[in-house]
């Protein structure tokens, strides 16, 4: 072999190697990036985010795996998308109607329920359209009721939800943050 040609091929192997090393440093470093966005969309904690940054870039490919192994399954947006449907699936149950004397279901323009014969409505003593007994106030004309023909001061159908908290409280979590 004459020694232009090793020559020639030294510097061939020599720029493979340059390239090589040039994609696996872009590599490492892609990964490190992805897993930090990845972690990022999970949780909120910092510590949990710089381990999994560093688990990852100390530990590249074999690292990615374990993370990808015990990273939490939901993300933040899944998270808050749950307690949205929670939140309206509760809210649904609660603005269904029942009879304040048995509790069957009712709707909104029954006078009466079918179940225990029981008046669920009569006429606002002010404007005469229909109110709930339910009903601090006739919503038609703001009289107030309290002094109406209320049987028993009926109990609410509604139940306070003052003790849950609404979905983005639960979480403490905004999708519009995530562009931040
Ligand atoms: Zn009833
Ligand atoms: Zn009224």
């Amino acid at each position: 072999m004459s020694a232009d040609l090793i020559n020639t091929m030294a510097t061939f192997i020599g720029i493979f190697v340059a390239l090589l090393g040039a994609f696996l440093f872009a590599f490492w470093i892609a990964m490190g990036i992805w897993t930090f966005n990845d972690i990022r969309s999970r949780t909120r904690d910092w510590l949990a985010i710089g381990l999994a940054s560093l688990l990852v870039l100390i530990f590249p490919v074999v690292g990615l795996i374990l993370y990808a192994m015990i990273r939490p399954k939901e993300t933040l947006a899944d998270v808050y998308d749950r307690a949205l449907e929670e939140e309206s699936l509760l809210r649904e149950l609660e603005e269904t109607l029942t009879c304040h004397n048995c509790g069957a279901p009712a709707q909104d323009d029954w006078n009466y329920c079918h179940n225990c014969r029981t008046q669920l409505r009569y006429a606002c003593s002010t404007c005469g359209k229909p109110a709930r007994y339910e009903w601090d106030i006739c919503v038609h004309c703001g009289t107030d009721q309290s002094g109406s023909p209320s049987p028993a001061k009926a109990q609410s159908p509604f139940t306070e939800r003052s003790d849950l908290q609404t979905a983005e409280e639960e979480v403490g979590y905004r999708p519009a943050q995530i562009s931040e």
